[in-house]
Parts: C-alpha cells; structure tokens; sequence
C-alpha cells in the first residue's frame, strides 16, 4: 500500500523544498491509496486527472523558484455540500444526483488561491443532517479502524479521508457537531469555527444561524493554517464577520496559565461512557498539575440542548429545503403528471427519510398554532445559553467537555431510535446554539483501542488562543504516545 502520512502541511513543505518529494509524487500516493482504500466509501468522486495537471504545474513553479501560495503541497478534499464552480454537488442526497456547481464557495476560492488541490468530494449524510453517516443516498462510510463501526457524522467521509491519509486535510461543516464528533470518531483534530468566522457562500445550507464550514486534520498546526486561509470577511455572506483574522498559524505558544471551565452536568450525565468521563478527568487532572486553574461551574441547561437544537435547526431546515421542489435544481420525478405532483412526487422520491422527518417537523414547529410554544421559546432558550455561556468567558478562557459520550458505535446500534441518535450530539450543539468555536482533540483511547475526543470551546473570535491551547494539550499528549512519522514510499 502506497505509504503517505505527514503530520503537518510545513513537513510536506520542506520536503517539497529540499526536493525529498514532488506534489505529483503526493498526488499519486493518495490516488493510490483512494483505489486500495474503496470500501471505506469515502469520496463520491475523485478529481484524479484534475489535481494530476495542478501537482505538475506546482511542481514547476516549485522548481523554477516561483512564488507558490501558503498552502502549497496541501492535497485537501470538501465535503458533498461545499460548491466547487464545474463540479459536482449532491450534499449525499438523490434529490441533487447530477447537479453541478456553477460557483465556487469562498472557502474552496480561498483555498486555491493558496495553492492547494483538492482531489474530491466526501461523502456525508443527506444535507448534513446525522450522528453516523448512516443517511447518505450513497451509502455509509466505514470507519477504517474497525469497519464495523460509523466514521461519525454529518461530515464523516471528510473525517475517513484524513484518518486513512486519503489526502493531507479536508473541509466539513458542522451545524450541530459534524466536524466535531466525526474527529473524535476518528481521532483526529476537528474544528468548527465562531459562526461567522469563514463565509457560507456555496456551502449548501442546512440551518443557517448555525451551519460553519471548518477544517479536519491530523494536527492543530493544520487546522490553524487552514482556517487563517479561508476564514475574514464576504461581500457574499453578510453573516461573515470582519472581525480581523489574526495570524493562528504563527501564534501557536501559549505561555500563560489558563482559567478552564467545566460543567459538572456534562461528566455525570447518563450515557456517558467511563472512558469518554475518564479521558477527560485524566486532561484536566494533567492540566491542574501544570498550574492551570480548572474549576467546577454549574450548568443546568444541558438537558435544553438537544430540544432546542433540533426544534430551531428543523425550522431553518423546512425553509432551507424549500428550494429543492423539482422544478429549480436537480431530481424532478419521472411520474409527474401535474405541477402539484412535480413538487410532491420529486421532494417524496428525491429526499431520504431523515432529512423528510425533519422537513415535516420544522414545518410543524413553524405552524400558525405552535410556533410560539416551540419556535419561539426554543428562541428565547437560545438567547438564555448565549447570555450564560458568553458570561463565563468573562472569567475562564476555555471550557472543557467531552466532544461524544461514546466511542464510534456499531452499524444500525442507534438507527431504530432517532432519539438515542440525535443524544449523541448532546455535547456538541452548545458551541452551535451560542456561536462560539469548538475544537475537538484526539487525546485518548478506550481499552479496545477506539479514539476518544475532548472538546475545547472558546468565546467568539478567540480562534487564536483555541488553536494555541490544544497545540499545548497535543503536546501532553505526544509526550505519551508516539507521533506519526513523515514519510513517503
Ligand atoms: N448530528 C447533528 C444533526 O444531525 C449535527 C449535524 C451537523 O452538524 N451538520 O443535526
């Protein structure tokens, strides 16, 4: 099997500098290693010959001495919901089967400015919306630790493709945690940004006061990298902040003691798993010893959560959706016969089951008669969070909990139960409901070996301390553990 792990895009840098590799050679490894590696389920397509032609001309460049961009030798692949302008985009969904994009996202633009290649597309649940991957059209990925076991979700084919090094770093989007918990799953880093922070334009939207595009890589030194590149303001995307981006890649020492956050509530929940409670009481005991000040808060609102989440992001959902009726893009039914039955029958056969609950349900919590029991008190609730949670960061720097309360599960051992599946975001969905960045770091294992994540959330626009602090707590980690090598073969 072609070999290829770098831990950082500047190893690949030097070694593209000193002439020890060529980002053709790069390019070749990961094709190699995307054909061995087919059963994973991860790319719906593969931009081979595309990112060939690219390699060569950045080897050229690389050659002749010519300026190259800051990401230069980074292979990336987008998730199925990020527009790429004359590629395909199905957000895993048979509704937009065929669709191509006919613009580029900012994220993607930004990215090629830089240099980089991306080399695909990754398959996700159906429009973002799942805990495991288990509701894309195109079928599950696996994790490639145990292939019996889901990868995570939404964003689960993007968390594979690093896991598997089946490129050097990839996008997803996280509404709820999908960047977030499909790290932990795989363990690897997963960031999502403050909402605003990177622009939504061309990211197919699931719940827009939540959705962020962010990065997955093997270290925070990738992640930093990458999201100083896409991140700043949009004239697309009023929601893009301008607030200004500061250098994360160059300030990632943080030689302070920190003030650390942690809610009691969230490590004597039910359903947390021992190892998941363990991994995180062994970080904060490694912090402590360090001289940094972690220190119990009380936070009652964790069981508001997941109701508030799935009411509000629903809602957004029925109207976000509205869009896909058959006659504007993609799938129209074959048995149509009138224009009722051209939205009815595409939406019924187009869309998966999932993503139909969901429709249905923030229809409903948008309806004349409910919509003040539920939208508007889940409004208000959000308000609530968002005014507790920001107030903390007045006196702590960080809060920390765990990203999943358990390690990736089996296929099928949560389908039956929507609920039990949408718990599995429970620690994830606070960082989206108050806006705020959340990273999650792949410090632990269980017994059997299978990846446990802890979360870091900082307050709005402290990206830069965020990234600073985990490199610190990778750091701990890699004093244990052995680092993976660079090499290519
Ligand atoms: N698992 C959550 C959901 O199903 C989060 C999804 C996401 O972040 N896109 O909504």
């Amino acid at each position: 099997m072609a070999e290829v792990s770098y831990k950082t895009i500047l190893d690949i840098q030097y070694d593209l500098k000193d002439g020890k590799t060529t980002v053709e050679a790069l390019v070749n490894a990961y094709l190699q290693r995307i054909e061995e590696n087919k059963h994973l389920n991860v790319y719906l397509e593969v931009f081979g010959e595309e990112a060939k032609a690219e390699a060569l001309k950045l080897d050229k460049k690389i050659k002749n001495g010519e300026p190259v961009g800051r990401l230069f030798g980074l292979v990336i692949a987008i998730k199925d919901n990020i527009c790429y302008k004359q590629h395909k985009v199905s957000a895993g969904s048979k509704i937009l089967e065929g669709f191509t994009s006919v613009y580029s996202s900012t994220a993607v633009e930004r990215l090629l400015v830089e240099d980089a290649i991306i080399i695909g597309r990754t398959n996700c649940d159906e429009f973002a919306m799942g805990s495991s991957n288990e509701n894309s059209a195109y079928g599950p990925v696996l994790n490639a630790q145990d292939n019996s076991r889901v990868p995570g979700g939404s964003s689960g084919g993007s968390a594979v493709a690093v896991q598997a090094n089946l490129c050097q770093a990839s996008l997803g989007s996280d509404t709820g945690g999908s960047i977030r918990q499909p790290a932990s799953f795989c363990g690897i880093v997963g960031l999502k940004p403050t909402y605003g922070r990177i622009s939504r334009w061309g990211l197919i939207a699931y719940a827009s006061s939540f959705d962020q595009i962010g990065p997955f890589t093997h270290s925070v030194e990738d992640a930093a990298l990458i999201t100083e590149v896409i991140s700043g303001k949009d004239s697309y995307d009023a929601t893009a902040s301008s607030v200004a981006v500061d250098s994360y890649s160059t300030k990632l020492k943080f030689d302070r003691k920190a003030k650390i956050a942690v809610f009691p509530s969230t490590l004597n929940s039910e359903g947390l798993h021992a190892d998941v409670k363990n991994a995180i009481n062994t970080t904060l005991d490694e912090l402590k010893a360090d001289g940094h000040t972690v220190e119990e808060v009380s936070f009652d609102l964790l069981k508001y959560l997941i109701p508030t989440y799935y009411v509000l992001t629903t809602a957004e959902a029925s109207s976000n959706l509205a869009r896909f009726d058959g006659v504007h893009y993609g799938y129209r039914s074959p048995n149509a016969t009138d224009m009722e039955s051209v939205y009815k029958k595409s939406r019924t056969e187009g869309f998966g089951k999932e993503v139909k609950n969901r429709i249905m349900l923030g229809t409903f919590v948008l309806s004349s008669g409910y919509y003040d029991a539920y939208y508007s008190r889940a409004q208000k609730v959000r308000r609530i969070l968002t005014e507790q949670v920001r107030g903390l960061f007045k006196q702590y720097d960080f809060i920390i909990l765990p990203t999943s309360p358990t390690v990736p599960f089996k296929f099928g051992e949560k389908t039956d139960n929507p609920v039990e599946m949408y718990l599995a975001d429970i620690y994830t969905v606070l960082a989206n409901l108050v806006g705020i960045p959340g990273i999650s770091l792949p410090l632990a294992k269980d017994d059997a070996g299978l990846p446990i994540g802890v979360q870091v959330l900082a307050d709005n626009f402290k990206e830069a301390d965020l990234f600073a602090f985990s490199k610190l707590l990778m750091e701990h980690k890699s004093v244990k553990q052995d680092t993976p090598t660079s090499t290519l073969s």
